[in-house]
């Protein structure tokens, strides 16, 4: 898994985190410098920085080279992993869904889930309302892998999306991470 900037700044910036059972969903966009902009607020909180985490230059040169062919439609190696030219491991697979183990693993369970049809989601931050049924799905279906692991006491789930959060490859897809002691922030 790439690793992201951690920041919360934009609209297109979510985070969902449930701490009873350590499942973070975390979904990163932002243009912008790496930091959280002045909050208005009638407390007039002091703004805060956010510091940059793991993300080497070349996962970030990576990143930006695969976003400049995101939005073209080009088929992904998701494509052939759904099709089966390529070979992965399947973990799990309905009608909607195929989730398969991550080839560069970040944990000792590490399972991609994606979107058999893409219909636009090449990334989070390109979801429509047309899509909700889908990402609930994704979401159910991170869940039922997280079982088939073992790991359904504590995991994470997380989503890049755009160049900024070190998106590698433009076909939406959730990494679900467990089967080791998970720290916070992300890196
Ligand atoms: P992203 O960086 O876009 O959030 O995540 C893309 C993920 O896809 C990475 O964690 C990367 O290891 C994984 N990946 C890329 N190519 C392949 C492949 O051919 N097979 C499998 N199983 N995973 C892949």
């Amino acid at each position: 898994m790439a690793a992201a900037f951690f920041t919360s700044s934009s609209s297109s910036t979510l985070l969902f985190r449930r701490t009873a059972t350590a499942v973070t969903f975390v979904a990163l966009k932002q243009l912008g410098p790496c930091s959280i902009p002045p909050i208005h607020s009638p407390f007039h909180l002091p703004q805060r920085t956010m510091s940059r985490v793991s993300a080497t230059h070349d996962e970030e040169a990576s990143a930006r080279a695969a976003a400049t062919e995101a939005n073209t439609g080009a088929p992904t190696i998701f494509d052939k992993i759904i099709s089966k030219e390529i070979p992965s491991s399947i973990v799990y697979e309905d009608e909607k869904v195929l989730a398969f183990r991550d080839i560069n693993p970040q944990a000792p369970v590490h399972v991609l889930v994606i979107p058999k049809l893409r219909d636009g989601l090449t990334e989070l931050g390109k979801a429509e309302p047309r899509h909700e049924d889908i990402l609930g799905h994704l979401l159910h279906a991170s869940k039922i892998v997280a079982e088939k692991e073992g790991i359904v006491d504590g995991f994470r789930v997380v989503i890049n999306s755009g160049a900024t959060a070190c998106q590698s490859v433009y076909h939406l897809h959730l990494h679900v991470l467990g089967g080791r002691q998970l720290k916070w922030p992300p890196g």
